[in-house]
């Protein structure tokens, strides 16, 4: 891939930026990434491309990552968005790749949440909180594949403090990808709002969509849509 290093405010045509990707886009496996929109499918695996450096780069500093299979605390206590792309992308993999019985666990805990009127700490509603896992593994958005701790975290551990060491490790690996998975997202929303030309040197400060901010008719309202004749594999346990 052709090094990418915006420098200063440069307008770059989005047409062209997506022509000059499309090749790169089509050689991603679909089985990993089933995206429908194959840039998103690329910037997710940018994404996680930072994330094998971030830690690989906290082993050589001694301070490993601890994230892993079935560790959900994160789902609960983190602050949960998504870009709106992200967020259509999720909505067409609840509709058209999620196993039904998945689909059905989701309705059932949403339909419990809902009424128990409990103070407790909210969790993702995307999370199957009986496994320990993401109900949309290969979709989730950005900030799920980039969070990382050294150390672990969990449902009694509330201080935000917890997520700290994850954000300053992400932020080693972002600056030395080819192709910065900011400017891809900033490229794909520009797209979404039929922009023309973008600025990829600025971070993407896009309208942002607050996962846990769904009500829970809403969400059923987007599951409705599931076929039963589904034959997708089951949800992929969490992990980092
Ligand atoms: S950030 Fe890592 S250690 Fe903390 S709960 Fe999430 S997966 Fe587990
Ligand atoms: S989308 Fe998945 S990984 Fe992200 S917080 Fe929700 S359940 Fe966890």
């Amino acid at each position: 891939m052709k090094e990418f290093h915006p420098e200063g405010p440069q307008q770059l045509e989005v047409k062209h930026f997506f022509e000059g990707l499309r090749k790169y886009a089509a050689t991603i496996p679909e089985k990993r990434y089933p995206h429908q929109n194959r840039f998103i499918a690329l910037l997710h695996l940018l994404c996680d491309s930072v994330s094998k450096l971030t830690r690989k780069r906290m082993e050589v500093e001694s301070q490993s990552a601890v994230c892993g299979n079935g560790c959900d605390a994160c789902c609960y206590f983190a602050e949960i968005t998504s870009s709106r792309t992200e967020f259509d992308e999720i909505r067409h993999y609840l509709h058209s790749n999620m196993a039904a019985d998945a689909c059905s666990k989701l309705d059932r805990q949403w339909f419990v949440q809902e009424n128990e009127h409990s103070s407790a700490v909210q969790p993702c509603p995307f999370l199957l909180q009986d496994q320990g896992c993401c109900s949309i593994y290969p979709v989730r958005p950005l900030g799920c594949r980039l969070l990382l701790s050294s150390r672990k975290c969990s449902k009694e551990d509330e201080s935000s403090g917890a997520f700290d060491s994850c954000q300053e490790w992400s932020r080693l690996g972002w600056k030395e990808m080819p192709l910065r998975p900011d400017t891809l997202m900033k490229a794909l929303e520009s797209q979404r709002c039929g922009k023309d030309f973008f600025e990829p040197g600025k971070l993407y400060d896009e309208e942002k969509v607050d996962l846990k901010a769904f009500t829970h008719q809403e969400l059923r309202g987007m599951l409705k849509q599931v076929q039963s004749t589904q034959t997708a594999e089951a949800p992929m346990c969490l992990q980092k």
